[in-house]
């Protein structure tokens, strides 16, 4: 993996459609009071202060042919139909609903899935859910690929495992159709109505790291999210608290690595949480000139295969059955 060099100067083209207002201020950065998330990227350009940076993202990486192939694959994915809804509602229990579309997500190219019931707080401002349940889905890099972040092979593949994200996400909703319920899908890049990252740790997918991502026990940080939305009754499951937010404590291999210093070492508070943060307008340069960049996720040690089980096992010998009796760090004035 190419050692990453501090003294990134972003190209004056791109700063030039910088816009006036912080991009950690539209995320909320140092607001104790909750509120919902404002669309900042990924949402359609014309209705953000960043949307021309989004469209400056895509027109500097049209020229890769990587990026292309990527790209193609995964719009073929997103123009497949989605199952009309069927006119007789199957009648199932819960329980039965739930294992049908977990074995469906892992059928459809999911490599994890978790429900958890949704929650309004998980909704962008200026955008409405109204169903009942989020089933989250996880697809995971191939990381001999995403260890060359931030060469154009990591950005291609992370456009890839979006596409398998978006492909899962239309199996599973396709299955809820074909038995007479509705349910939408939901994969990125672009962003739907939903901040996906609550409800996959919700859902038990891992705990959020330094680097602004979800470890998860087994996968670390190296895979991307997708959802289906739908109100057939399914059963919730629990977080996974196993150690990963009091590893990031003592660990600074991320913010290291990463080249424009975008990772801040300590919590903070955005929107009512006390959480960890990227610094949005540090991160985002380096990110649009380097395919999506992706360096903190792939040095992650969590992301190293074969590695997550033994710092999980470490982590339970260091804090036994109670990870959060460690934790990291407190809210100020919490304790
Ligand atoms: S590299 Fe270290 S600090 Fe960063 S997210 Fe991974 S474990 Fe946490
Ligand atoms: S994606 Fe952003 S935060 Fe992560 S290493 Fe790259 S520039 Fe830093």
């Amino acid at each position: 993996m190419p050692r990453p060099r501090h003294d990134f100067r972003p190209r004056p083209e791109q700063m030039a459609l910088w816009p006036t207002i912080s991009g950690n201020a539209v995320n909320g950065l140092g607001e104790r009071a909750p509120r919902r998330a404002s669309p900042i990227y990924w949402h359609e350009p014309d209705r953000t202060p960043h949307g021309p940076l989004q469209r400056w993202f895509y027109e500097n990486s049209f020229g890769d042919p990587q990026i292309a192939a990527a790209r193609a694959e995964r719009q073929a994915i997103l123009d497949s139909a989605l199952a009309p809804v069927a006119p007789e509602p199957a009648v199932l229990d819960a329980e039965q609903w739930t294992a049908g579309i977990k074995a469906a997500a892992l059928a459809g190219g999911a490599d994890i899935v978790g429900i958890t019931e949704m929650r309004p707080e998980w909704v962008f401002e200026g955008f409405e859910v109204g169903q009942r349940w989020i089933v989250m889905l996880g697809v995971a890099h191939d990381y001999a690929r995403i260890r060359t972040a931030p060469e154009p092979q990591a950005g291609a593949e992370v456009i890839r495992q979006y596409g398998r994200g978006n492909q899962a996400a239309k199996a599973v909703a396709s299955w809820i159709r074909e038995r007479g319920h509705d349910a939408h899908p939901h994969g990125g890049p672009m962003a739907g109505p939903v901040v996906l990252i609550p409800p996959a740790i919700a859902c038990g997918f891992g705990e959020l790291g330094k680097h602004g991502s979800i470890i998860h026990r087994r996968l670390g940080s190296s895979f991307r999210l997708a959802a289906v939305l739908t109100d057939v009754p399914l059963l919730a499951d629990a977080p996974d608290r196993f150690g990963a937010d009091a590893f990031c404590a003592r660990c600074r291999v991320c913010s290291d690595a990463c080249p424009p210093d975008a990772i801040l070492p300590d919590k903070q508070w955005v929107r009512g949480e006390f959480k960890w943060y990227v610094d949005f307008d540090r991160c985002l340069p380096y990110f649009n000139e380097h395919m999506g960049c992706a360096i903190c996720i792939a040095v992650c040690p969590w992301s190293r295969p074969g590695i997550a089980d033994n710092l999980v096992a470490k982590m339970a010998r260091r804090f036994g059955a109670a990870p959060d009796a460690a934790a990291a760090d407190r809210a100020p004035g919490r304790d």
